[in-house]
């Protein structure tokens, strides 16, 4: 470490894998922020202006989580302190139609980076983005890191498999793996086939008017269809953070002396109902007036109402979440009002 400007300045190198990701971008932001370089890995050739980022210690990469060569000669050239697995086929409504990419790119390519560093920089501290989705349907509430998985999805099975994976090589091989169970975490560049960018988008048309969306949902119909915004299960309840913050808790799991498992969550559970008062509310809107459920959107097998039991990442980590879900849900609705205006 040094001192520059009066804060201390990190000279590490991060990798990060799903570079491009909401996660991502607040992350390599974070990293480049205490002074680390910052290799970032995307399946595309991505432009650091592309990320919105400018700074010359951001390296882009483009490489797969399938592809050992590309892997192994990233992780060989650069030998990195910290690598932070980010990257994933993320989408547990998604794994349903995608089962075997899935568990190709979320288990095994996680387990492909632990055997890469093994061979290759096995003192490199890493990150495990394992999800709040391995509980499935608990039966005990709220969860924290003793809570057993029940996974209810592609997507959690194969979240769990990378997670079980990174205790095996932390017990056995003595790998830095850091793992955290994140519960949902939201924020302006959350993917558009979310829940909570769905109802911030449709806050935002609904406010100026629109009649029809130009953006589809998985349905391949207008997110905003003739003045109406069209949800699934309102009912469903989940606990929902901010990115930004959630980033630095996976920061911090990196400085701690012995790798652990951290739950990452609010502790609070909010309804879908909640967050379309929220988002409306924030635009004068009263939204009951304009959304509609359509059965087509219900999942097949739905997460229980997982809520996370934070202590200790609290106590250990010092961790405590700083934006409020109603400050985010107003964000993300200004954030696209913003955009549509300026269009
Ligand atoms: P995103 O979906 O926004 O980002 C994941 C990134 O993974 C994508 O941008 C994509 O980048 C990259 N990716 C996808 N497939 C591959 C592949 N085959 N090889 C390499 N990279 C790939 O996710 P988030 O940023 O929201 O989440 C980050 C991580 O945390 C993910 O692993 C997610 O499962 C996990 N998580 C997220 C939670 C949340 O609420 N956000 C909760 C709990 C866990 P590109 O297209 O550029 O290759």
């Amino acid at each position: 470490m040094t001192e520059e400007r009066g804060k201390f300045r990190s000279e590490k190198t991060a990798l990060i894998t799903g570079v491009s990701g909401q996660d991502g971008r607040y992350l390599a932001e974070l990293l480049l922020e205490k002074g680390y370089s910052v290799i970032g890995l995307s399946r595309q050739s991505l432009l650091p202006t592309t990320l919105g980022i400018v700074d010359d210690r951001l390296e882009l990469v483009a490489c797969d989580l399938s592809d050992v060569q590309g892997l192994q000669h990233v992780i060989r050239s650069h030998r990195p302190d910290e690598i932070y697995n980010l990257g994933a086929q993320s989408r547990p409504g998604e794994s349903w139609q995608r089962s075997l990419y899935t568990g190709e790119v979320t288990a095994m390519g996680a387990h492909r980076l632990y055997e890469l560093a093994l061979q290759e920089c096995p003192k490199a501290r890493i990150y495990q983005a394992s999800s709040s989705e391995m509980f499935g349907r608990p039966l005990t509430f709220p969860q924290d890191e003793s809570t057993l998985f029940s996974p209810v999805n592609p997507y959690a099975v194969a979240k769990v498999y990378a997670h079980q994976m990174a205790t095996i090589y932390r017990r056995n091989f003595n790998l830095f793996i850091a793992t955290g169970i994140l519960f949902n975490h939201e924020s302006p560049r959350r993917g558009m086939n979310f829940i909570s960018q769905k109802i911030a988008y449709g806050a935002a048309c609904l406010k100026l008017g629109l009649t029809n969306s130009p953006l589809l949902s998985e349905l391949g119909e207008p997110i905003v269809k003739e003045r109406k915004l069209w949800l699934g299960d309102l009912n469903i309840q989940r606990d929902w953070g901010f990115a930004g913050d959630y980033v630095h808790a996976m920061w911090l799991m990196l400085q701690e002396d012995v790798p652990q498992d951290y739950v990452i969550g609010t502790g609070i559970l909010h309804s879908i109902r909640d967050m379309c008062e929220i988002a409306f509310s924030s635009v004068g809107l009263e939204w009951e007036r304009y959304v509609e459920t359509d059965e087509r959107l219900l999942r097949p097998t739905e997460t229980g109402a997982t809520v996370a039991n934070p202590s200790k990442a609290r106590h250990r980590l010092g961790w405590i979440p700083t934006t409020s879900f109603s400050e985010m849900m107003h964000a993300m609705v200004a954030h696209h009002l913003y955009k549509m205006e300026k269009n």
